[in-house]
């Protein structure tokens, strides 16, 4: 089975010891590659520079809400000249946390829209992050519509998901998919077509079933992949196959 991680966070500490032999392997264990999802303006750089020496590697560059209340006066220029780069195939991870409030909600907002404008300007797609958001989310996406991007992720009901792909967005599913509790996201799932639908680890995090507590990494992408083909009845090397495809589409990955 041919991999592709849609989102990975391998500049987090937990790949400290081992970074590089993690990338090393991605050949032999068939992940064509990966995108490294940005948190803040120095995790963007970092991202870059991992990109731009692994050739599997690609990255997004953003602010997380959670770092939203930290941005510098010029965040969206140092971000755009870093997405000058060729390895940059999106802005984010970008959107709102209400989750845990880590910075006010309207700083959230204001640093989210004006993330959302800067990728309008470079025709990047966006990588959103949205945790108990979902009515000024949806409001601050339609009001940008029409997007290019993917809701990560993604944790919403039904309606939400077909929401967001009518705003012309992807919906991508993490290793929660495959966990006991996660009727509700398999349901937003199954209803989506499957040229919408990405998955991603967002590793170190979220560990799938059946490595559900250990350390996330792009390879256990394949069990995101496994349950997918479960869920629908297909073969599971075809899920695979489209989900690097819409990959390709989303970001103009992996060339020609
Ligand atoms: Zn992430």
């Amino acid at each position: 089975m041919t991999l592709f991680d849609t989102h990975v966070h391998l500049t987090d500490e937990r790949f400290d010891a081992d970074r590089q032999a993690v990338i090393d392997n991605f050949e032999a264990e068939q992940i064509l590659g990966v995108i490294e999802a940005a948190t803040d303006e120095a995790d963007s750089a970092a991202a870059v520079k991992l990109a731009c020496a692994n050739a599997r590697v690609y990255a997004a560059v953003g602010v997380h809400p959670h770092a939203a209340k930290d941005v510098s006066k010029d965040y969206v220029n140092i971000l755009g000249r870093l997405a000058d780069s060729q390895k940059v195939v999106a802005i984010g991870e970008i959107g709102l946390d209400y989750h845990y409030d880590f910075s006010p909600r309207d700083v959230q907002q204001a640093v989210f829209k004006a993330q959302i404008a800067l990728a309008k300007d470079l025709k990047l797609p966006i990588i959103i992050h949205s945790r108990e958001a979902t009515k000024d989310m949806m409001d601050i996406l339609a009001a940008f519509a029409p997007l290019s991007g993917v809701v990560h992720c993604f944790s919403g009901s039904k309606e939400t998901a077909l929401e967001s792909i009518k705003l012309g967005l992807h919906v991508s599913f993490t290793g929660s998919l495959t966990f006991d509790n996660a009727r509700k996201v398999q349901e937003a799932f199954i209803a989506l077509p499957m040229d919408r639908v990405m998955a991603e680890t967002d590793g170190p995090y979220l560990a799938p079933v059946p490595v559900r507590g250990k350390r996330n990494e792009p390879k256990y992408v394949r069990h995101v992949i496994e349950k997918m083909a479960a869920l629908r009845n297909m073969d599971a090397d075809e899920v695979a196959k489209i989900n690097i495809e819409n990959a390709k589409a989303l970001f103009g990955v992996l060339g020609e």
